[in-house]
């Protein structure tokens, strides 16, 4: 039986799946992360994506689609609401019209959020918003290891001439010293690049990048179990990319490359960080306005839900 002092999920039968207040997992929502052990939090960016646009919209449909998603994870034996407080705390207000100060603000909402003993797990948006979670992250538990699952390596010095953007979180973490460099894991990495060297930049720092093409066609789980003993129990932030999953899966995102992950494997890799001590993990680049279907955030929708389920 769940622990009614901790939140549940409106469960289908007081309330039909499709109706009520469209909070994630239909959990209550609150202001602030006061009193809560983990929280779910959007932010609505997507002014640093370089392809196609339309994350702003992503954290309200992950909401939308999380409206299946029931309390008991069935394959693991994971009852996150039986053993913490979770609600959602809305969304990030950032400046649409200006990156810069979204960066900031968003910074500034995590060192905020982090003065409580509460994990965040965030709804995206593009991925430019990891790097001012980092930011604030690293303030609080110091420099943290990083399993990154993404299509792309995330570390160019510029876009456009622009030092933030949602392909450079990573190399400004690296320059902020933000990152462990030897518990650095990037999976999933494809597709065309500038040059051949593209991912040699972060195997110099001493990260990890294990290529998609690495994965096909196996499971992930030893993988995993390497990444465990490696990260040990240094502080770790999961930051999943959606567009890692092959666009047969996840077409709702904005820089689609083939050959990649599939829903099973993305399920391996989340509960393959069960026994880590992480300290966030966002989900981000999911693109409504590509996703007609609405599979491509029930599946963001879903991952999310099993980043909740492995949390310490
Ligand atoms: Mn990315
Ligand atoms: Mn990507």
């Amino acid at each position: 039986m769940p622990d009614h002092t901790f939140n549940q999920p409106l469960g289908g039968n007081d309330m039909p799946r499709f109706a009520g207040p469209a909070t994630m997992m239909r959990l209550p929502s609150q202001a602030t992360a006061e009193g809560l052990d983990a929280c779910f939090v959007g932010i609505p960016l997507d002014v640093g994506t370089s392809n196609r646009p339309g994350t702003r919209l992503g954290p309200r449909q992950i909401r939308q689609e999380s409206c299946m998603l029931r309390p008991y994870n069935m394959a693991t034996g994971a009852a996150p609401f039986a053993r913490m407080q979770v609600a959602d705390i809305g969304d990030v207000p950032i400046d649409t019209f200006d990156l810069k100060r979204s960066v900031d603000i968003i910074t500034a909402f995590y060192d905020d959020l982090l003065t409580h003993p509460c994990i965040p797990l965030t709804l995206g948006g593009d991925h430019t918003l990891t790097y001012p979670i980092l930011r604030a992250i690293a303030r609080k538990h110091g420099p943290v290891a990083l399993i990154h699952v993404d299509a792309h390596a995330d570390t160019n010095d510029e876009m456009f001439g622009e030092k933030i953007a949602h392909g450079t979180p990573f190399r400004r973490a690296y320059d902020d010293g933000l990152l462990v460099n030897d518990k650095v894991f990037q999976i999933g990495l494809r597709g065309t690049g500038y040059s051949p060297e593209d991912f040699d930049w972060a195997r110099d720092k001493g990260w990890t990048v294990v290529q998609a093409e690495e994965c096909w066609g196996k499971s992930l789980k030893p993988l995993m179990e390497e990444i465990r003993a490696k990260i040990g129990s240094t502080p770790v932030y999961l930051t999943y990319d959606i567009d890692s999953l092959d666009p047969a899966f996840a077409p709702g995102t904005g820089t689609v490359e083939i050959g990649g992950l599939t829903t099973w494997q993305a399920l391996e890799i989340i509960r393959g960080c069960a026994g880590l001590n992480l300290v966030g993990g966002d989900l981000v680049e999911v693109s409504p306005p590509f996703d007609p279907s609405g599979n491509t955030a029930l599946i963001a929708a879903n991952l999310l839900y099993e980043m909740l389920c492995v949390l310490p």
